[in-house]
């Protein structure tokens, strides 16, 4: 068999969409496993629809997620000459034939079959029709002459055998009226150009693969293998669209969902390997094949994102950590001053415990980042006399302490717990309060050594209420 070669190929008419990037990922992986090439292609024919800015957005988000595509990025629109000339070779091999219906008659057809509730069917009226009975106003468009009789069987990798009767599928145009190829003639020549060993793609794109090989077919080329994915869908089981919230990268890394982890949590879903759940890139290479692609539609799962994402911040390395959140912060203009980054590098051990995403790392860590403490509201009511003065006693002790540590601090703590009369909690939520702004967050010890002695002295010095 020839070498194995896959691709992706989304047209530049909106930005890439997360099933999009599952597909990528699917056919890159695909193609790595297999020592192969995986190629980018951008089907931009459409001009109109077609915008520079989401061309970029595209690769911009498979280089985020960390798929890179070999050699340069193929260009549809270059290529569209030799789309043009197989048109024409059709024709010549009397594969297809110029219609010249009306787009008045073929909207009038459409409205019946609309009207009848049959799905619209082209119906086949120029196929045997002569040359010499062409109106000459009209300029015709060509269309594939589709096999009618019999049925199509697709050997599909992930669904299995796929039959469907011919006559289903209707003479599709291949060039339109002002001499434009359309989707599916120009895929199968751009497909066969680049010597595509494997096509990897949505389920919805099933019908024109049967469109595609009639024209591989008629065209004596050799038939790529098919593999066609399950959706995603929602978690209530709709069809994922485009305007589902969080439906592109940026919407994910905007909340500090990092690129390791979504393009996992995408790897498994849809695709399994023994009840293996984390993959690093080397192993997702390694293990993935065709075989483990579902046949049914995965649902979009956020909470499973975000224990992904959860799972790799606990886990990994906390210097390859804070390049992230920095990288996070710099992309989303969340600012850190330099002074403050040290403090955070050395609180991650603690700040990632209560974290799922990289913003939470950031929300958790304000009362390091943030020059002046801010404090909630409802909080201050909860420094009463009694919390004053635990916060008073505190101050005293602190003063006397060269060097906090946290073997010093705890006979500190505990020894104001029995003066006060009181529990943990009527010692540590006051500090916290007092030192953060908020009783939610760190454990006590951690604030005080993230913080060091100037600024919880400082800090002790607030008058709050
Ligand atoms: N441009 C098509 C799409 O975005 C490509 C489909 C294919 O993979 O052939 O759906």
């Amino acid at each position: 068999m020839s070498k194995v070669a896959t691709r992706f190929a989304p047209s530049p008419t909106g930005p890439l969409h997360i099933g999009g990037v599952r597909t990528a990922l699917f056919n890159w992986l695909y193609s790595k496993n297999q020592n192969g090439n995986f190629f980018l292609r951008i089907e931009d024919t459409d001009k109109e629809r077609s915008k520079e800015e989401y061309r970029k957005q595209i690769i911009n988000s498979l280089e985020w997620i960390g798929i890179n595509f070999d050699g340069e990025e193929y260009v549809q629109s270059k290529k569209i000459d030799d789309h043009i000339k197989v048109a024409h070779e059709l024709l010549k091999k009397g594969n297809a034939y110029k219609c010249y219906c009306s787009s008045e008659e073929i909207e009038e057809q459409k409205k019946r079959a609309k009207q009848k509730k049959i799905p619209y069917i082209y119906d086949r009226k120029w196929r045997e029709k002569k040359e010499t009975d062409a109106p000459k106003d009209i300029k015709p468009v060509i269309r594939f002459k589709s096999k009618i009789d019999g049925t199509s069987i697709l050997k599909d990798l992930v669904q299995g055998d796929v039959e469907i009767e011919n006559n289903t599928i209707e003479d599709f145009v291949i060039l339109r009226n002002d001499g434009t190829p359309t989707y599916n003639l120009s895929a199968a020549v751009d497909d066969h150009q680049m010597n595509m060993s494997h096509i990897i793609r949505g389920d919805d794109h099933k019908i024109n693969t049967f469109k595609q090989i009639q024209i591989y077919q008629a065209m004596e080329w050799e038939i790529p293998s098919f593999a066609h994915i399950p959706l995603i869908h929602t978690i209530d089981g709709k069809k994922l669209s485009k305007r589902d919230k969080a439906s592109t990268l940026d919407d994910y890394s905007k909340i500090g969902i990092m690129p390791d982890a979504l393009r996992n949590y995408l790897l498994r879903l849809g695709w399994s390997y023994k009840d293996k759940e984390i993959f690093t890139i080397e192993e997702s290479i390694k293990y993935f094949n065709l075989e483990g692609i579902g046949k049914s539609p995965s649902k979009l799962d956020m909470s499973r994102i975000l224990s992904m994402n959860e799972h790799y911040i606990k886990n990994m390395n906390e210097n390859d950590l804070f390049d992230q959140l920095i990288e996070y912060c710099n992309k989303f203009k969340k600012e850190i001053k330099t002074d403050k980054e040290d403090k955070i590098r050395k609180s991650l051990s603690f700040l990632k415990n209560k974290a799922k995403t990289l913003e939470d790392i950031f929300i958790n860590g304000q009362y390091i980042i943030a020059d002046e403490v801010i404090f909630n509201q409802d909080d201050i009511k909860l420094i009463d006399e009694r919390a004053k003065k635990v916060i008073n006693d505190f101050k005293v002790q602190f003063e006397k302490i060269d060097q906090p540590s946290r073997e010093i601090l705890e006979p500190v703590i505990n020894g104001l717990i029995k003066s006060n009369n009181t529990n943990f909690k009527g010692v540590g939520q006051p500090l916290r309060i007092v030192l953060t702004g908020s009783k939610f967050g760190p454990g006590i010890y951690d604030i005080i050594l993230s913080l060091g002695k100037k600024e919880v002295q400082k800090r002790l010095d607030t008058k709050i209420a």
